[in-house]
Order: C-alpha cells, then structure tokens, then sequence
C-alpha cells in the first residue's frame, strides 16, 4: 500500500487485510473474464459491512470495539481501481496513522 505525503508504515494486520481483499478483487476479476481495464472500480469492505443503524456500523474493523461517537472512517486505495472502505477506532486509527479529526480530507 502507498499513500502520498505518508511516510507511516501500516501495521501487520493493515498490511494482512488488504493483501487479502486485493487477492479477493484479482479472484472476482478472474472469475468475471474480464481483462483487467474493463471492470469498474470494486468497493469491498476493510473488514465486513454493518447493516446500516446495526453495532456492526459503530464497530472498529480492528479491536471491534463499539465506538459510535469516535469511529474514523477509512478510505483506501490500495490498487488501481479497488476502494476499500471501513472504520477505525481512534486509537487503532493512529496505529496506521490515520488522521483521528472527522472530515479532514485524506
Ligand atoms: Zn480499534
């Protein structure tokens, strides 16, 4: 995974959840046969998707603690074309060194 402007390594079960996706997004690509620049862009989970209102929503995809007033969300790029998206706690978001204020443009 590289990200502009952040020289922060992410830990090794950032680095483990998205060698997994990618290899999900390679698969689904293949399953599809369909060469490489045809497929739209993929969204696919960091960890898995809440039910929208569920505690699932309000859970960091890391520790899976229940934070529903401080969940970071998490928006990442790790091949061309795969968006990945979840949420993080505050403290495991600055494990990865993800900014923890809301809003702020990544
Ligand atoms: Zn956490």
């Amino acid at each position: 995974m590289k990200r502009k402007d952040a020289p922060h390594q992410p830990t090794a079960w950032m680095r483990e959840r998205l060698s997994d996706i990618e290899a999900r997004a390679r698969a689904i690509r293949q399953a599809h046969s369909e060469p490489d620049g045809r497929i739209d862009t993929l969204f696919m989970p960091l960890y898995r998707m809440g039910a929208f209102g569920s505690t699932e929503e309000y859970m960091c995809d890391h520790c899976r603690a229940y934070v529903p007033e401080r969940l970071i969300p998490v928006m990442l790029v790790p091949l061309p074309r795969l968006v990945v998206t979840g949420g993080l706690c505050p403290a495991c978001a600055a494990l990865e060194g993800i900014p923890a204020e809301k809003g702020e443009p990544r």
